[in-house]
Protein backbone atom coordinates (compact mmCIF):
# COMPACT_ATOMS: atom_id res chain seq x y z
CA UNK A 1 0.00 0.00 0.00
CA UNK A 2 1.28 3.46 -1.26
CA UNK A 3 1.09 5.76 1.96
CA UNK A 4 -0.94 8.82 1.82
CA UNK A 5 0.68 11.92 2.92
CA UNK A 6 -2.06 15.26 3.64
CA UNK A 7 -1.26 18.78 3.96
CA UNK A 8 -3.88 21.13 5.33
CA UNK A 9 -3.36 24.71 4.22
CA UNK A 10 -2.77 25.59 0.03
CA UNK A 11 -1.03 28.15 -0.29
CA UNK A 12 2.92 28.90 0.00
CA UNK A 13 4.21 26.81 2.65
CA UNK A 14 1.21 23.92 1.69
CA UNK A 15 2.17 23.80 -1.86
CA UNK A 16 5.67 24.47 -1.70
CA UNK A 17 5.48 21.05 0.28
CA UNK A 18 3.23 19.10 -2.25
CA UNK A 19 5.75 20.20 -4.89
CA UNK A 20 8.59 19.05 -2.77
CA UNK A 21 7.07 15.42 -2.85
CA UNK A 22 6.82 14.90 -5.88
CA UNK A 23 10.00 16.06 -6.78
CA UNK A 24 11.76 14.38 -4.37
CA UNK A 25 10.47 11.21 -5.93
CA UNK A 26 7.19 10.47 -3.60
CA UNK A 27 4.97 8.01 -5.17
CA UNK A 28 2.08 7.72 -2.57
CA UNK A 29 -1.11 9.67 -2.75
CA UNK A 30 -0.51 13.49 -1.75
CA UNK A 31 -4.07 15.28 -0.63
CA UNK A 32 -3.44 19.21 -0.46
CA UNK A 33 -6.88 20.91 0.91
CA UNK A 34 -7.41 24.79 1.55
CA UNK A 35 -10.03 26.63 2.63
CA UNK A 36 -9.52 29.38 -0.07
CA UNK A 37 -10.91 28.79 -3.42
CA UNK A 38 -8.23 29.51 -5.22
CA UNK A 39 -5.27 27.98 -6.06
CA UNK A 40 -2.29 28.32 -4.11
CA UNK A 41 -0.90 31.77 -4.76
CA UNK A 42 1.87 34.46 -3.29
CA UNK A 43 0.52 37.12 -1.09
CA UNK A 44 2.96 39.54 -1.85
CA UNK A 45 1.81 41.22 -4.48
CA UNK A 46 -1.80 41.94 -2.94
CA UNK A 47 -0.37 44.61 -1.10
CA UNK A 48 1.66 45.75 -4.05
CA UNK A 49 1.42 45.25 -7.69
CA UNK A 50 -1.87 43.16 -8.00
CA UNK A 51 -3.62 45.07 -5.31
CA UNK A 52 -2.25 48.52 -8.33
CA UNK A 53 -3.96 46.46 -10.71
CA UNK A 54 -0.67 45.80 -12.37
CA UNK A 55 -0.46 42.19 -12.51
CA UNK A 56 -3.39 39.76 -13.24
CA UNK A 57 -4.10 37.25 -10.32
CA UNK A 58 -2.49 33.96 -12.25
CA UNK A 59 0.67 36.11 -12.40
CA UNK A 60 0.69 35.12 -8.72
CA UNK A 61 -0.37 31.71 -8.35
CA UNK A 62 2.55 28.96 -7.37
CA UNK A 63 1.41 26.62 -10.15
CA UNK A 64 -0.52 26.71 -12.76
CA UNK A 65 -3.82 24.39 -12.09
CA UNK A 66 -2.59 21.79 -14.63
CA UNK A 67 0.74 21.32 -12.37
CA UNK A 68 -1.15 19.62 -9.91
CA UNK A 69 -2.98 17.26 -11.78
CA UNK A 70 -0.31 16.63 -14.07
CA UNK A 71 2.14 15.69 -10.28
CA UNK A 72 -1.20 13.64 -9.36
CA UNK A 73 -1.68 16.22 -6.87
CA UNK A 74 -5.25 15.70 -5.28
CA UNK A 75 -5.96 19.40 -4.95
CA UNK A 76 -9.21 20.08 -2.26
CA UNK A 77 -10.33 24.02 -2.51
CA UNK A 78 -12.51 25.72 -0.47
CA UNK A 79 -12.62 22.93 2.02
CA UNK A 80 -11.85 23.56 5.97
CA UNK A 81 -10.45 20.91 7.94
CA UNK A 82 -12.75 21.16 11.35
CA UNK A 83 -10.54 18.36 13.30
CA UNK A 84 -7.61 16.22 13.61
CA UNK A 85 -7.61 13.07 15.06
CA UNK A 86 -3.81 12.04 15.71
CA UNK A 87 -4.26 8.74 17.33
CA UNK A 88 -6.45 6.69 14.46
CA UNK A 89 -4.55 9.45 12.00
CA UNK A 90 -7.57 10.92 10.31
CA UNK A 91 -9.34 14.27 9.46
CA UNK A 92 -12.64 15.92 9.20
CA UNK A 93 -13.30 18.17 6.89
CA UNK A 94 -16.79 20.62 6.46
CA UNK A 95 -19.38 18.47 5.25
CA UNK A 96 -18.00 15.45 7.31
CA UNK A 97 -15.79 14.29 4.79
CA UNK A 98 -13.09 12.23 6.38
CA UNK A 99 -9.24 11.90 4.76
CA UNK A 100 -7.06 9.37 6.81
CA UNK A 101 -3.27 9.96 6.83
CA UNK A 102 -0.24 8.27 7.13
CA UNK A 103 1.64 11.89 7.81
CA UNK A 104 0.05 15.21 7.95
CA UNK A 105 1.77 18.36 7.46
CA UNK A 106 0.07 21.33 8.69
CA UNK A 107 0.28 25.03 6.68
CA UNK A 108 -2.48 27.00 7.72
CA UNK A 109 -0.66 30.24 8.19
CA UNK A 110 -2.45 33.12 10.25
CA UNK A 111 -5.35 35.46 10.06
CA UNK A 112 -5.75 38.97 11.03
CA UNK A 113 -5.96 40.01 14.46
CA UNK A 114 -9.05 41.96 14.79
CA UNK A 115 -9.94 45.12 16.79
CA UNK A 116 -12.56 44.58 19.53
CA UNK A 117 -14.10 47.84 18.76
CA UNK A 118 -16.96 49.57 17.95
CA UNK A 119 -18.00 50.03 14.00
CA UNK A 120 -15.48 47.37 13.08
CA UNK A 121 -17.79 45.12 10.87
CA UNK A 122 -19.00 48.71 9.15
CA UNK A 123 -18.95 48.49 5.50
CA UNK A 124 -15.52 50.02 4.19
CA UNK A 125 -13.50 48.60 6.91
CA UNK A 126 -11.11 46.27 5.22
CA UNK A 127 -8.28 44.05 6.48
CA UNK A 128 -5.82 42.04 3.77
CA UNK A 129 -4.54 38.68 3.87
CA UNK A 130 -6.30 36.88 0.78
CA UNK A 131 -7.02 37.87 -2.98
CA UNK A 132 -10.61 38.47 -2.13
CA UNK A 133 -9.67 40.96 0.25
CA UNK A 134 -7.15 42.72 -2.07
CA UNK A 135 -10.46 43.18 -4.85
CA UNK A 136 -12.31 44.64 -2.11
CA UNK A 137 -9.84 47.46 -1.53
CA UNK A 138 -8.85 47.67 -4.90
CA UNK A 139 -12.69 48.44 -6.13
CA UNK A 140 -12.09 51.49 -3.21
CA UNK A 141 -9.35 53.09 -5.02
CA UNK A 142 -9.49 55.74 -7.46
CA UNK A 143 -7.92 59.59 -7.03
CA UNK A 144 -9.18 61.96 -4.15
CA UNK A 145 -10.75 58.77 -2.04
CA UNK A 146 -9.75 59.31 1.46
CA UNK A 147 -8.19 56.31 3.08
CA UNK A 148 -6.86 55.43 6.94
CA UNK A 149 -4.35 53.28 7.57
CA UNK A 150 -4.54 51.70 10.72
CA UNK A 151 -1.23 50.20 11.77
CA UNK A 152 1.89 50.86 9.95
CA UNK A 153 3.11 47.61 10.11
CA UNK A 154 4.43 46.08 7.19
CA UNK A 155 1.07 45.94 5.34
CA UNK A 156 -0.09 48.66 6.82
CA UNK A 157 3.22 50.55 5.22
CA UNK A 158 2.80 48.65 2.03
CA UNK A 159 -0.96 49.75 1.28
CA UNK A 160 -0.55 53.09 1.63
CA UNK A 161 1.89 53.29 -0.25
CA UNK A 162 -0.17 51.71 -3.16
CA UNK A 163 -3.12 53.90 -2.20
CA UNK A 164 -0.73 57.18 -2.56
CA UNK A 165 0.21 55.85 -5.57
CA UNK A 166 -3.31 55.13 -6.48
CA UNK A 167 -4.05 58.90 -6.28
CA UNK A 168 -5.63 58.10 -3.06
CA UNK A 169 -5.63 60.57 0.24
CA UNK A 170 -3.95 58.70 3.19
CA UNK A 171 -3.82 59.42 6.69
CA UNK A 172 -2.40 56.73 8.54
CA UNK A 173 -2.69 56.19 12.60
CA UNK A 174 0.15 54.65 14.51
CA UNK A 175 0.15 53.71 17.97
CA UNK A 176 4.23 53.53 18.10
CA UNK A 177 6.67 56.49 17.68
CA UNK A 178 6.88 55.25 14.09
CA UNK A 179 6.47 52.82 11.51
CA UNK A 180 7.92 49.39 11.96
CA UNK A 181 9.15 50.30 15.47
CA UNK A 182 9.14 46.77 16.61
CA UNK A 183 10.93 45.24 14.20
CA UNK A 184 13.34 48.04 13.36
CA UNK A 185 13.87 50.57 15.55
CA UNK A 186 13.05 54.42 16.32
CA UNK A 187 15.73 55.16 14.20
CA UNK A 188 15.22 53.06 11.27
CA UNK A 189 11.32 53.30 11.62
CA UNK A 190 11.86 57.32 11.63
CA UNK A 191 13.01 56.61 7.81
CA UNK A 192 10.14 54.74 7.08
CA UNK A 193 8.02 57.30 8.51
CA UNK A 194 9.81 60.26 6.18
CA UNK A 195 9.39 58.44 3.43
CA UNK A 196 5.66 58.08 3.93
CA UNK A 197 5.56 61.80 4.62
CA UNK A 198 7.72 62.86 1.58
CA UNK A 199 5.34 60.78 -0.72
CA UNK A 200 2.05 62.87 0.94
CA UNK A 201 0.82 60.08 4.04
CA UNK A 202 -0.69 62.04 6.99
CA UNK A 203 0.72 60.03 9.77
CA UNK A 204 -0.20 60.26 13.05
CA UNK A 205 1.70 58.49 15.60
CA UNK A 206 1.34 57.65 19.15
CA UNK A 207 -2.31 57.17 18.79
CA UNK A 208 -5.09 54.45 18.41
CA UNK A 209 -8.21 53.76 16.72
CA UNK A 210 -11.51 53.39 19.32
CA UNK A 211 -14.21 53.28 17.14
CA UNK A 212 -15.12 53.44 13.15
CA UNK A 213 -18.51 55.15 13.19
CA UNK A 214 -20.82 55.96 10.02
CA UNK A 215 -24.79 55.36 8.63
CA UNK A 216 -24.42 51.44 7.73
CA UNK A 217 -20.95 52.05 6.23
CA UNK A 218 -17.73 54.10 7.31
CA UNK A 219 -17.50 58.24 7.59
CA UNK A 220 -15.35 58.78 9.72
CA UNK A 221 -12.56 57.55 12.55
CA UNK A 222 -12.47 57.95 15.91
CA UNK A 223 -8.97 57.88 17.78
CA UNK A 224 -7.72 57.78 21.76
CA UNK A 225 -6.87 61.41 21.51
CA UNK A 226 -10.23 62.88 20.60
CA UNK A 227 -8.78 63.09 16.74
CA UNK A 228 -12.03 62.12 14.16
CA UNK A 229 -10.93 61.63 10.47
CA UNK A 230 -13.67 61.89 7.59
CA UNK A 231 -13.31 59.11 5.47
CA UNK A 232 -14.25 57.15 2.40
CA UNK A 233 -12.77 53.71 3.66
CA UNK A 234 -9.99 51.99 5.98
CA UNK A 235 -7.61 49.46 5.97
CA UNK A 236 -6.58 47.84 9.02
CA UNK A 237 -3.22 46.04 9.01
CA UNK A 238 -2.35 44.39 12.51
CA UNK A 239 -0.35 41.47 12.10
CA UNK A 240 -1.55 37.82 12.16
CA UNK A 241 -1.77 34.84 14.34
CA UNK A 242 -1.33 31.55 14.16
CA UNK A 243 -4.07 29.83 13.04
CA UNK A 244 -3.92 26.32 15.07
CA UNK A 245 -7.48 25.31 15.75
CA UNK A 246 -6.85 22.19 13.46
CA UNK A 247 -4.60 20.93 16.42
CA UNK A 248 -6.84 21.91 18.81
CA UNK A 249 -7.85 19.07 21.86
CA UNK A 250 -4.83 16.95 20.42
CA UNK A 251 -1.86 16.32 22.23
CA UNK A 252 0.67 18.62 19.57
CA UNK A 253 1.82 21.24 21.56
CA UNK A 254 1.30 24.78 20.74
CA UNK A 255 2.64 27.95 22.03
CA UNK A 256 2.60 31.21 19.51
CA UNK A 257 2.12 28.33 16.29
CA UNK A 258 2.51 25.16 16.36
CA UNK A 259 5.67 24.11 18.28
CA UNK A 260 8.11 22.23 15.37
CA UNK A 261 11.74 20.68 15.55
CA UNK A 262 14.97 21.75 13.40
CA UNK A 263 12.79 18.73 11.00
CA UNK A 264 9.41 20.16 11.46
CA UNK A 265 7.74 17.90 13.31
CA UNK A 266 5.37 18.29 16.37
CA UNK A 267 5.60 16.22 19.29
CA UNK A 268 3.40 13.91 17.75
CA UNK A 269 4.66 10.77 16.09
CA UNK A 270 3.37 11.60 11.69
CA UNK A 271 2.59 15.27 12.35
CA UNK A 272 4.43 17.97 10.77
CA UNK A 273 4.05 21.77 10.34
CA UNK A 274 5.68 24.32 8.59
CA UNK A 275 5.33 27.98 7.33
CA UNK A 276 3.65 30.98 9.20
CA UNK A 277 1.94 28.55 11.52
CA UNK A 278 5.17 26.70 12.93
CA UNK A 279 6.78 27.64 15.97
CA UNK A 280 9.98 26.55 14.62
CA UNK A 281 13.57 25.30 16.59
CA UNK A 282 16.29 27.55 14.70
CA UNK A 283 19.83 25.43 15.11
CA UNK A 284 21.59 29.02 14.48
CA UNK A 285 20.05 30.72 17.12
CA UNK A 286 19.27 27.98 19.15
CA UNK A 287 15.83 28.70 20.28
CA UNK A 288 12.08 28.56 18.97
CA UNK A 289 10.99 31.58 16.73
CA UNK A 290 8.09 31.92 14.06
CA UNK A 291 8.08 34.12 11.13
CA UNK A 292 5.78 35.28 8.80
CA UNK A 293 8.33 35.28 5.26
CA UNK A 294 7.74 34.35 2.11
CA UNK A 295 11.00 32.64 1.57
CA UNK A 296 10.04 30.51 5.16
CA UNK A 297 6.96 29.49 3.50
CA UNK A 298 8.78 28.14 0.45
CA UNK A 299 11.38 26.73 2.04
CA UNK A 300 10.16 25.21 5.39
CA UNK A 301 7.82 23.93 3.18
CA UNK A 302 10.31 22.00 1.35
CA UNK A 303 11.74 21.12 4.45
CA UNK A 304 8.90 19.84 6.14
CA UNK A 305 8.11 17.60 2.98
CA UNK A 306 11.73 15.74 2.36
CA UNK A 307 11.37 15.61 7.13
CA UNK A 308 7.94 13.23 5.76
CA UNK A 309 9.60 11.10 3.78
CA UNK A 310 11.98 10.08 6.20
CA UNK A 311 14.88 12.38 4.15
CA UNK A 312 14.99 15.83 6.16
CA UNK A 313 17.93 17.87 6.77
CA UNK A 314 17.84 20.30 10.18
CA UNK A 315 16.16 23.52 8.48
CA UNK A 316 18.63 26.60 9.00
CA UNK A 317 17.67 29.05 6.69
CA UNK A 318 18.58 32.52 8.14
CA UNK A 319 15.01 34.32 7.44
CA UNK A 320 14.97 37.09 4.71
CA UNK A 321 11.88 39.17 3.71
CA UNK A 322 11.38 42.01 1.23
CA UNK A 323 9.12 44.95 1.29
CA UNK A 324 8.28 47.19 -1.71
CA UNK A 325 7.18 50.59 -0.74
CA UNK A 326 6.72 53.38 -3.51
CA UNK A 327 10.33 52.73 -5.30
CA UNK A 328 12.37 52.27 -1.77
CA UNK A 329 12.94 48.59 -1.79
CA UNK A 330 13.55 47.30 2.38
CA UNK A 331 15.53 43.83 3.05
CA UNK A 332 15.93 42.07 6.12
CA UNK A 333 17.93 38.75 7.09
CA UNK A 334 18.40 36.99 10.22
CA UNK A 335 16.32 37.36 13.70
CA UNK A 336 16.58 39.78 16.32
CA UNK A 337 14.06 40.63 19.06
CA UNK A 338 16.46 42.78 21.09
CA UNK A 339 20.02 44.23 20.20
CA UNK A 340 22.89 45.85 22.37
CA UNK A 341 24.15 47.92 19.23
CA UNK A 342 23.11 48.99 15.54
CA UNK A 343 25.45 49.65 13.45
CA UNK A 344 25.18 51.36 10.44
CA UNK A 345 26.86 51.60 7.09
CA UNK A 346 25.80 54.34 4.95
CA UNK A 347 23.34 57.15 5.00
CA UNK A 348 19.56 57.30 6.39
CA UNK A 349 18.93 60.47 5.03
CA UNK A 350 20.15 59.54 1.52
CA UNK A 351 17.87 56.11 2.11
CA UNK A 352 20.81 54.25 1.17
CA UNK A 353 21.88 52.37 4.09
CA UNK A 354 22.50 48.71 5.97
CA UNK A 355 21.68 48.55 9.20
CA UNK A 356 22.86 45.65 11.60
CA UNK A 357 22.01 44.94 14.84
CA UNK A 358 24.04 42.89 16.85
CA UNK A 359 24.24 41.39 20.60
CA UNK A 360 27.58 41.24 21.54
CA UNK A 361 30.48 40.59 18.44
CA UNK A 362 27.57 38.76 16.23
CA UNK A 363 24.82 40.03 14.15
CA UNK A 364 22.13 39.18 14.45
CA UNK A 365 20.19 40.78 11.75
CA UNK A 366 20.56 43.20 8.87
CA UNK A 367 17.97 45.52 7.30
CA UNK A 368 18.97 47.34 4.34
CA UNK A 369 17.15 50.24 2.40
CA UNK A 370 18.04 50.22 -1.57
CA UNK A 371 20.94 47.63 -0.92
CA UNK A 372 20.10 44.11 -1.89
CA UNK A 373 23.17 43.24 -2.56
CA UNK A 374 24.34 43.84 0.58
CA UNK A 375 22.10 41.43 2.45
CA UNK A 376 22.94 38.91 0.38
CA UNK A 377 26.06 39.31 1.47
CA UNK A 378 25.10 39.40 5.41
CA UNK A 379 23.50 36.19 5.09
CA UNK A 380 26.41 34.21 5.61
CA UNK A 381 27.99 36.63 8.24
CA UNK A 382 24.70 35.69 10.34
CA UNK A 383 24.75 31.86 9.59
CA UNK A 384 28.19 31.45 10.61
CA UNK A 385 27.95 33.75 13.62
CA UNK A 386 31.19 35.59 12.72
CA UNK A 387 32.41 37.87 15.27
CA UNK A 388 33.17 41.23 13.93
CA UNK A 389 34.91 44.34 13.71
CA UNK A 390 32.78 46.97 14.24
CA UNK A 391 34.71 49.35 12.39
CA UNK A 392 35.27 47.19 9.55
CA UNK A 393 31.50 47.00 9.83
CA UNK A 394 30.74 50.54 9.37
CA UNK A 395 33.32 51.20 7.04
CA UNK A 396 31.34 51.48 3.36
CA UNK A 397 35.03 50.62 1.63
CA UNK A 398 35.33 46.98 3.49
CA UNK A 399 33.71 44.60 1.27
CA UNK A 400 31.31 42.75 3.65
CA UNK A 401 32.97 39.24 1.60
CA UNK A 402 36.01 40.12 3.49
CA UNK A 403 34.20 40.13 7.36
CA UNK A 404 32.59 36.74 6.81
CA UNK A 405 36.28 35.25 6.03
CA UNK A 406 38.52 37.05 8.90
C1 LIG B 1 -0.67 41.38 1.84
C2 LIG B 1 0.55 40.58 2.20
C3 LIG B 1 1.79 40.97 1.72
C4 LIG B 1 2.94 40.25 2.05
N1 LIG B 1 4.13 40.68 1.58
C5 LIG B 1 5.25 39.99 1.91
C6 LIG B 1 6.53 40.42 1.43
O1 LIG B 1 6.64 41.44 0.73
N2 LIG B 1 7.62 39.69 1.76
C7 LIG B 1 7.53 38.56 2.54
O2 LIG B 1 8.56 37.94 2.82
N3 LIG B 1 6.33 38.13 3.00
C8 LIG B 1 5.19 38.82 2.71
N4 LIG B 1 3.99 38.39 3.18
C9 LIG B 1 3.93 37.18 4.03
C10 LIG B 1 3.80 35.89 3.23
O3 LIG B 1 2.83 36.03 2.24
C11 LIG B 1 3.43 34.76 4.20
O4 LIG B 1 4.53 34.56 5.05
C12 LIG B 1 3.06 33.47 3.47
O5 LIG B 1 1.89 33.63 2.73
C13 LIG B 1 2.86 32.33 4.47
O6 LIG B 1 2.45 31.20 3.78
P1 LIG B 1 1.75 29.98 4.53
O7 LIG B 1 1.45 29.00 3.43
O8 LIG B 1 2.56 29.56 5.68
O9 LIG B 1 0.41 30.56 5.16
P2 LIG B 1 -0.83 31.30 4.50
O10 LIG B 1 -0.41 32.11 3.34
O11 LIG B 1 -1.57 31.97 5.60
O12 LIG B 1 -1.74 30.11 3.95
C14 LIG B 1 -2.40 29.21 4.79
C15 LIG B 1 -3.58 28.65 4.06
O13 LIG B 1 -4.19 27.67 4.88
C16 LIG B 1 -5.60 27.78 4.79
N5 LIG B 1 -6.21 27.20 5.99
C17 LIG B 1 -6.17 27.67 7.27
N6 LIG B 1 -6.84 26.86 8.10
C18 LIG B 1 -7.35 25.87 7.33
C19 LIG B 1 -8.17 24.73 7.61
N7 LIG B 1 -8.58 24.45 8.84
N8 LIG B 1 -8.53 23.93 6.58
C20 LIG B 1 -8.11 24.19 5.31
N9 LIG B 1 -7.32 25.26 5.00
C21 LIG B 1 -6.96 26.07 6.00
C22 LIG B 1 -5.82 29.29 4.68
O14 LIG B 1 -7.09 29.56 4.13
C23 LIG B 1 -4.67 29.69 3.77
O15 LIG B 1 -5.02 29.65 2.42
C24 LIG B 1 2.81 39.09 2.87
C25 LIG B 1 1.58 38.70 3.36
C26 LIG B 1 0.45 39.44 3.03
C27 LIG B 1 -0.90 39.02 3.57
Amino acid sequence: MRPTFVIVGANLAGASAAITLRDEGFDGQIVLIGAEPDLPYERPPLSKAYLRGEVPFEKTLVRPADFYREHNIDLRLGVRVSKVDVVVRRLECTGDERVPYDALLIATGGRNRRLPIPGFDLDGVYDLRTRHHADRIRAEMAPGRRAVIVGMGFIGSEVAASLRTAGVDVVAIEPAKTPLLRVLGEEIGGVVGRLHRDHGVRAIFGDTVVRFEGAGRVERVLTKSGTQIDCDFAVVGLGIEPATEVVAGTAVRVDNGILVDELCRTNVDGVFAAGDVANHFHPVFGRHLRVEHWQNALKQGAAAARSMMGKGQPYDEIHWFWSDQYDANLQYAGFHTKWDQLILRGSLDRRDFVAFYLNGPRIDAAVALNRPKDIRLVIPLIKRRVVVDLENLRDPNVDLRKLATA
